[in-house]
């Protein structure tokens, strides 16, 4: 037992920040800021050096390029912090960051995160929190702060008084003399570090620190160097759970709403010992803006402050000040970061005495996911792979889920393509035979897409509704849309109004999965892999015999003949190529070929994705007759030839898609009466 005990205190002493408990003069600590300026940084420009810390790189979205900041993308680790397909919305974050810490003007706003509800303005909040606490723990987001040694004082009850509110050492040093400082301190970060703001320590010590050097200033006749002496620098570690450097808020209801918890107030236990209630000793700085100080202030539904309390915001944002009743102003230096949904936003913008308030956000707009992929991964988080609670989620439910939920935040396009079109666009996939501007589509809707719609917590609430409720061990997409379709009546958070619309698209989105699904079993039934090679090899000798104006050598005969047109188009008609164009396919092929020649890789018609998708569907086409679907579909077949084949079936899609034996049968079943629907429509088209 002893050697475990003194294995877990080795690694935690190991996992410690060097100097956590090291004191520090303040002459040393004077040195220690000239040979790494950043140590002074102000709260904002630690902020942005934090996101920065993560790293960066260019993210295409709709063939523009934006910088995606790496520190979105769960940093820690948790694999529920990860923030997807808002990059546009993350980079005017960072940019409006980055503003405030050169000191233009965002610095002295509150930056309010705005957009509806469930978007991930709440784990940007909790993000920056961690992120702040964990960069001060590292060489180079380190800070300090300091406290006093008050033993000469036989009036005190205690021999050491930190600061309350973590401040900058510089500030002991009076405002003029410090400016020199500055000057000296911001060449070298210039040099240095290659600095691209300004550093500032700004504001005065705080009214305890104020009263303790005023006090030894007395004492040694303002020898400034003898009142340091009594400086002690420490280590400042930000911590939301210790409540240093990082504070949350939420305001309560209008009874319980107490100013003394955004500045603090007297504690009455020390007014006793000190005899006075003005007494700056006897204040309790633990104000939620005081605790924020030196790193951020997490506001969660800030609009919903009682007015009155709002002006305590407007100083600490526009002034860097609190104002304590009974005490002198506080000077912080806090990010202030608040989050609001949109109803709530459009209240207050719309009341003229808010109007100030109005004038101190700088508002962000964090919208809602409007790509399928980006909406697939959220719900990615909360389900995991594809297994839950011990049940299987069948491929596309998360997906399909995903497409609907966009589909209710997109507009109806102006341009000729459907809605479900429009999603797909958004999501990278191109139409065939189609070119779209994009860009013209993504300018129409912008600032009004992303703000209307499904919430993905809707979406999460249901899909988890579906495998509370399941008996099977596995939920498919078509048992996640009917419990998406039949709870909108039922739900507070869908807009009334819109519900026909969205069962509307609850239909839209159960046509895409039967092709989906029919497109899968087909693959899987028709699959043979050295058929598909013979047959896509024959198609590859006669495209190049066509477009060299050459005759093809039969490979087993040695015969010359035509290229064969039938045949060829008998495989390009099955992922739509038209007459008009194929000669540019067949030169696709030809093109892509030699791309691959060139670089030396191998290829084998299954490698192109397109041919092979067509191959797969010539030999479906060709041997589907052969597949008595009717008798597989009622079951009732005892053909052990049948049920060895769908066996294989079933073992092909759980290998290759990601099925259970649940939804593989189900989806063949499925995509099997679909397909003996089909060909009796056509048998019957054929009558007379
Ligand atoms: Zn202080
Ligand atoms: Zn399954």
């Amino acid at each position: 037992m002893e050697s475990i005990v003194r294995e877990i205190t080795r690694e935690i002493k190991e996992s410690q920040v060097p100097d956590k408990y090291r004191p520090i003069s303040f002459e040393e600590y004077l040195r220690m800021v000239f040979e790494d300026p950043r140590l002074v940084r102000n709260a904002y420009q630690r902020l942005y050096d934090m996101i920065l810390s993560h790293g960066t790189h260019i993210a295409k979205v709709h063939d523009k390029e934006v910088i995606h900041y790496n520190f979105f993308d769960d940093p820690f680790g948790k694999g529920e912090d990860a923030i997807y397909g808002i990059d546009e919305a993350l980079k005017n974050l960072v940019d409006t960051i980055n503003a405030a810490a050169k000191g233009l003007g965002p610095e002295r706003r509150i930056i309010l995160l705005h957009g509806p509800v469930a978007t991930s303005k709440s784990t940007i909040g909790r993000l920056f929190r961690r992120g702040l606490e964990e960069y001060s723990k590292t060489e180079d987001g380190r800070l300090y702060t300091f406290e006093w040694d008050v033993s000469d004082f036989d009036d005190e009850p205690t021999d050491v008084v930190p600061c309350p509110i973590f401040e900058e050492p510089l500030r002991l040093i009076p405002i003029e003399q410090r400016q020199k400082i500055l000057v000296e301190l911001n060449r070298i970060f210039k040099e240095k570090y290659h600095g691209e703001y300004e550093l500032r320590v700004e504001g005065d010590l705080c009214p305890k620190c104020r009263f303790y050097f005023n006090r030894f200033m007395r004492l040694y006749e303002d020898d400034l160097e003898k009142v340091l002496k009594h400086v002690t620098v420490r280590r400042l570690i930000l911590s939301e759970k210790d409540r240093r450097g990082i504070a949350t808020f939420e305001p309560k209801d209008k009874k319980n709403q107490d100013e003394e918890e955004l500045t603090g107030g007297l504690n009455w236990r020390l007014v006793q010992i000190y005899g006075s209630d003005s007494d700056p000793r006897a204040f309790n700085y633990d104000g939620e803006l005081c605790i924020a100080n030196r790193g951020i202030f997490d506001g969660e539904e800030l609009l919903k402050l009682q007015e009155e309390f709002l002006y305590d915001f407007l100083h600490a944002t526009q002034e860097h000040v609190i104002k304590p009743k009974k005490n002198p102003r506080i000077d912080i230096d806090t990010v202030i970061l608040g989050r609001t949904n949109s109803p709530e936003y459009k209240r207050v913008k719309s009341n003229e005495r808010m109007e100030a308030f109005n004038d101190r956000t700088r508002k962000i707009d964090i919208p809602y996911v409007l790509r399928k992929s980006d909406e697939e991964k959220i719900y990615r988080k909360f389900f995991g792979k594809n297994r839950v609670w011990g049940k299987h989620i069948a491929p596309h439910t998360l997906e399909m889920a995903a497409l609907w939920a966009v589909l209710t935040r997109l507009e109806e396009p102006s341009a000729d393509i459907s809605l479900l079109q429009k999603a797909k666009i958004y999501d990278g996939e191109s139409i065939p035979n189609r070119t779209v501007d994009v860009k013209k589509l993504l300018d129409e809707a912008k600032g009004k897409e992303g703000f209307f719609g499904i919430s993905p917590r809707y979406v999460i609430d249901m899909i988890s509704k579906a495998l509370v409720n399941d008996v099977e061990g596995c939920i498919n997409p078509y048992r996640v849309l009917a419990m998406l379709e039949d709870n909108l009546p039922h739900h507070p958070g869908v807009d009334e109004n819109r519900i026909e619309e969205y069962k509307e698209y609850i239909e839209l989105v159960k046509e895409e999965l039967s092709a989906i699904c029919q497109e899968e079993v087909r693959r899987v039934i028709s699959h043979d892999p050295e058929e598909l090679r013979q047959v896509g090899q024959k198609y590859l000798d006669h495209v190049m015999a066509y477009l060299n104006d050459e005759k093809v050598e039969d490979r087993y005969t040695g015969e010359e003949m035509e290229p064969d047109e039938e045949f060829m188009r008998s495989i390009e008609k099955q992922i739509g190529i038209t007459e008009a164009q194929k000669d540019d396919f067949r030169q696709e092929i030809s093109n892509w070929i030699s791309e691959r020649a060139r670089k030396g890789e191998p290829f084998s018609p299954e490698h192109n994705d397109r041919l092979r998708r067509a191959l797969e569907k010539k030999l479906w086409e060709d041997k589907k007759h052969n597949i008595n679907f009717t008798a597989m579909v009622s079951d009732k077949t005892t053909d052990p030839e049948h049920k060895k084949r769908k066996a294989e079936w079933i073992e092909r899609l759980k290998k290759e898609y990601g099925y259970c034996d649940v939804c593989a049968e189900n989806v063949i079943d499925y995509a099997g009466a679909e397909v003996a629907r089909e060909e009796l429509e056509k048998r019957e088209s054929r009558l007379p």
